[in-house]
This record gives structure tokens, sequence and C-alpha cells, in this order.
């Protein structure tokens, strides 16, 4: 079964942030209820994992956990175990700040994880610590040395959410060393989020950060990049890729391939909508997966807002990405 939308986008992709908690203070983060503030309850492993059973009933085949910072969350080796058993999920995603992952690579491996994104906006160990609170990048870059060598995991992609004044001067030794590793660099576009301190003045857009790189990029061919927002690019013979996630500049809705469904059951249909469908009443008056699934695809057809593929991102709207996951 294909799931698709009232625009004909299919949607094969599930993101389930885990936890509103995270261990690093990313200022264009930071927002909402993550460290300090009150945190709403949690749906239990049970609940959650009836959602995404249900899911897989819908055809979505692609499943990627994140938060606030998926591996706080206890037994999140246990749910991917449990995902891997599920046919359907051929992809099973973590994107993580990277703090936890060097001890855990192992057991997450073991249990079935076969994607994994890092989050790394500076190579500067000061730049670091003032962007997340902590001055902790030298273990963030042993842990992608120590994933690097995982073949399970194909290219690695590391996130970059490039801020003007902040790290955009670091593009060229990203680019530099990301090329020589089996690395995906991903230049993402500083979005408006909740408290993100976004502003034009901070923004740097897809051109300007190709030019700052200051290399002749050969785009990947459709069946070499992923389905999805990313445009992938390589450079001669090297391992690396570099990918652009222009949110702002190019708009990505076009490709948009994903739902969205937050740590408390919150189904989000669109990044940049607030609106949202809480599903926590849904898996608690039942636990046939089948029956949770008809009720899920009713309210996909009838109340689930996903905006039109040509809509522009900056519309007011300013989802916190730490309860969304990104
Ligand atoms: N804690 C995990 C991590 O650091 O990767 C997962 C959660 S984090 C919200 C997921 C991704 O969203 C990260 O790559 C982060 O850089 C990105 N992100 C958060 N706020 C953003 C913003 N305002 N604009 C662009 N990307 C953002």
């Amino acid at each position: 079964m294909i799931l698709k939308d009232i625009y004909g986008r299919s949607i094969s992709y599930l993101r389930v942030s885990l936890t509103e908690k995270c261990n690093l203070k990313c200022g264009y983060c930071y927002g909402g209820p993550g460290n300090g503030g009150v945190l709403k309850p949690q749906l239990s492993d049970d609940a959650l994992f009836k959602l995404i059973k249900a899911f897989s009933f819908m055809g979505i085949d692609k499943i990627r956990y994140t938060g606030g910072e998926p591996l706080l969350r206890e037994r999140v080796a246990d749910m991917i175990k449990e995902t891997s058993k599920i046919e359907s999920f051929k992809i099973i995603g973590l994107t993580t700040n990277g703090v936890l992952l060097g001890p855990r690579l192992d057991s997450l491996v073991g249990a079935g994880l076969n994607r994994l994104n890092i989050s790394l906006d500076s190579l500067d160990r000061k730049t670091y610590a003032g962007i997340t609170g902590k001055d902790c990048l030298g273990s963030i870059l042993d842990a992608i040395d120590l994933a690097l060598q995982y073949d399970v995991f194909g290219h690695i992609k590391i996130n970059i959410v490039v801020m003007r004044g902040i790290n955009h001067n670091e593009a060229p030794r990203f680019a530099e060393w990301a090329l020589d590793k089996k690395i995906d660099l991903r230049f993402i576009e500083f979005m408006p989020g909740y408290k993100s301190g976004w502003g034009e003045e901070l923004f740097v857009g897809e051109d300007e950060i190709k030019k700052r790189i200051g290399i002749k990029l050969d785009p990947l061919s459709i069946g070499e990049s992923n389905s999805g927002p990313a445009k992938s690019f390589r450079y001669g013979d090297y391992p690396g890729r570099i990918s652009f996630i222009s949110a702002v500049s190019r708009g990505f809705c076009v490709n948009c391939n994903r739902l969205r469904l937050t740590s408390k059951g919150d189904l989000v249909g669109c990044l940049f909508d607030s609106k949202s469908v809480n599903l926590g009443a849904v898996v608690e008056n039942s636990d046939s997966i089948e029956e949770i699934a008809s009720v899920l695809k009713k309210i996909f057809a009838e109340q689930l807002y996903r905006k039109s593929p040509d809509v522009k991102i900056i519309n007011g709207c300013e989802p916190s990405m730490r309860k969304i996951g990104g």
C-alpha cells in the first residue's frame, strides 16, 4: 500500500521524536519545554510502539528516531530491535547529537539500526562549545570515527546548520573534512523555529555556501541520491558527499515524504504548520493494530493538515524543533 496525501505526494517515512529532553543547549533549537521547562507526559514505549506498528500497516517503510536527544530515552535499543522485527521497515535511522553515541554503537547496530545522522555544527572546539553549551567536540569526533567503521550505515550523514558569524566560515573546512570519509555532509539552511533566534542577518543560503566551498560539485544521479529534501553532490572520486537542505531559499515541500510523531503522541503533518492531532486516546482505546491503522487512515484523510508543495516556509509558524525532532 502506498500512502498519498491530497497533493499526490507519497508518504513513506515516519520521524518519531522519543523525548523532548536534550543534553545539549543549541541556541537555535532550545525553544520550547526542553531543558528546564515543564515536560508533558510522553507516551509509554508500548503506546508508541502500537502507533509505529499501525504506521507500518499504512505503507510507511522508513522510520527515524529523533528528539530532543533520542539516546536519552531509556529503552531506545529495545525499540529499535522491536522495529527491526516489523518486516516493512527496511530503513531504521537515528538522528543524534552524538554525545552518548560511541559506547552504544554496538548495541544499536546489533538491534538493527542501519542509518545514522549526527548533528555537528562546528569543527572548532570553542565554537562547538559556544553553540551547544558543552565542551565535548573531541568525543563527538571520536564517535563519528567509530561509526565510520560500521558498513551498515552506508554514508553517515553529518548535519550542520549554517549561521552567519557563528560557523559560516567553516564551510570549506567542513567540506574538506567530509569528502575524505564515507560521510554525507548536509548543509542545512537555518530555519525559523520557536525561540530559535532566526533572523535574516544570521541566515546563509545554499548559493553562498556553495560559493564559499568553492569547488565544482557534480549532482548525484537520481538512483544514487536519497528521496527527500536533500540535494546531494560528489566531488571527483572522493568518497564523501556534500548535500544541501535548503528549506528557506529553495523550499523543500515538493519532495515531502514524511510524517512526524512527537513523544507525546502528536501527529504532525507539516513542520511549518502548527496543527497536529493527538493520538494518545487512539492507542489507549485499542490494542488492535488494524483498528488503530484504520483510525489513523481516517485522521490522515480528513484532519491532518499537509501544506501544498509550493508553500513558503517563512509564514509565521515557528515549530519547536526540540519537540518535533527537526
Ligand atoms: N538531538 C538530536 C540532534 O542533535 O541531532 C536530534 C534532534 S535535532 C532537533 C534534529 C536536527 O534538527 C538537527 O540536525 C538540528 O541541527 C536540526 N535543527 C534544529 N533546529 C533547527 C533550525 N532552526 N534550523 C535548521 N535545522 C534545525
